[in-house]
């Protein structure tokens, strides 16, 4: 028996399968060799709209549970992100456990690739945290099921910067909304992690005008982003008790949890982490009563999803940042509907994903 914590039961411990139930997984997939080292899970949430497709997270969990709920959740926001931004494809992730700087080789990467094949084109994957376009040209090796490859062979390359474009997009929908001007010049907006996606979220912020303070663990990416576009740095944890108008969580998810929720001083929070709420329902009530505008991060960090969907025909980088640019007017529609109807923005997004998976199913 594996357990599991699950909080949509309030239960501390429960089963695998009856975590799935509770989540409606249709599949999990275990994968193990010994040759290579490699323990990944694939899980597929919901295929109704089409494929999962979701990347794939290298990453040195302390306990295996934690890589399972790891799964479970990213790949059920897969669906919800695929649906609300109209996109013919369900929900999947992938995690591989493991070093992502020390273990990670050609032979780990390809014998994942041979797992992703033998799901015959129920899973699609591509990369995420720990991940990066030269690991999908060895994933491609062993399948085709596969997309954020490099552009030199047929893909979108790093999705990285359409997904920061996205945010970007929310994040200024976010300032129309609560401002009523969407102009991020001169607002202080604290990113958190300057990954692949926190740079370009920089990048934009930066050439805007808004006064940006940069936070990550990572010595080298401070280093590089300084260089780049001489933001203010903070470090540590007193991120959050700092002065700013917007907090964009670009690192990793469930940044917004009992600890931090209360010391905010923002009016906003847009980032692309995904799950950035440790509990969906409860967290999303606190940043409401606090009057903090949420844009729920499945909504607007569904940039880079855009652009691999993409490659599934063939790759065309201006379709798909027009069609990223769209992600502005959506992220208004649900702040209208949560105001109109009492929501809390996350549920409100999750409403309307749902409506179209239930209007598909019929
Ligand atoms: P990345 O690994 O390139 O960057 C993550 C950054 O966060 C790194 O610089 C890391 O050092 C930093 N970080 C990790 N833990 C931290 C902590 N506790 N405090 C501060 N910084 C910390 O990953 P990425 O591709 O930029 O993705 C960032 C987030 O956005 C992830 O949650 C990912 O799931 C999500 N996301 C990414 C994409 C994409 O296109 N890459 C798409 C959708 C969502």
């Amino acid at each position: 028996m594996i357990e599991v914590e699950n909080k949509e039961t309030n239960s501390k411990k429960v089963e695998l399968l009856e975590m799935m139930t509770n989540t409606s997984h249709e599949q999990i997939v275990f994968c193990q060799d010994n040759e290579t080292g490699l323990k990944a899970i694939i899980a597929i949430h919901d295929t109704t709209l089409g494929p999962a497709l979701g990347g794939t997270r290298m990453w040195e969990y302390n306990e295996e549970k934690d890589a399972v709920k790891d799964v479970l959740r990213l790949s059920r926001g897969m669906t919800f992100k695929a649906a609300i931004t109209g996109l013919k494809l369900g929900g999947g992730k992938a995690v591989i456990l493991g070093d992502a700087k020390t273990q990670k080789n050609e032979a780990l990467m390809r014998r994942f690739g041979s797992f992703v094949d033998s799901l015959n084109g129920k899973y699609i994957t591509a990369e995420d945290v720990g991940m990066s376009t030269e690991d999908m040209r060895f994933v491609k090796m062993e399948t085709d099921y596969v997309t954020g490859i490099p552009i030199e062979m047929g893909g979108g390359g790093d999705p990285s910067p359409v997904t920061a474009y996205g945010v970007y997009m929310g994040m200024k929908a976010a300032a129309k909304f609560k401002w009523g001007s969407d102009d991020l010049k001169g607002k202080v907006v604290l990113v958190q992690g300057v990954g692949h996606v926190g740079e370009n979220v920089v990048k934009h912020l930066t050439e805007e005008g808004a006064k940006v303070i940069i936070n990550d663990i990572n010595e080298d990416n401070i280093k590089r982003v300084c260089e780049l576009y001489n933001p203010e740095v903070i470090y540590g944890d007193s991120l959050y008790e700092a002065s700013m108008d917007i907090y964009s969580p670009c690192a990793l998810g469930a940044t917004l949890n009992d600890d931090t929720i209360h010391k905010l001083k923002c009016e906003i929070v847009a980032g692309a982490a995904n799950n950035q709420l440790d509990d969906e329902i409860k967290h999303a009530e606190i940043l409401k009563d606090l009057g903090i505008l949420y844009a729920p991060d499945f909504l607007i960090n569904a940039g880079g999803l855009i652009n691999v969907y993409s490659e599934l025909n063939s790759y065309n980088r201006e379709e798909a940042l027009a069609q990223t640019t769209k992600i502005y007017d959506t992220t208004l529609e649900i702040f209208e509907k949560a105001e109109r109807e009492s929501l809390t923005t996350h549920n409100a997004a999750l409403i309307l994903a749902q409506e179209r998976i239930n209007s598909a199913k019929k």
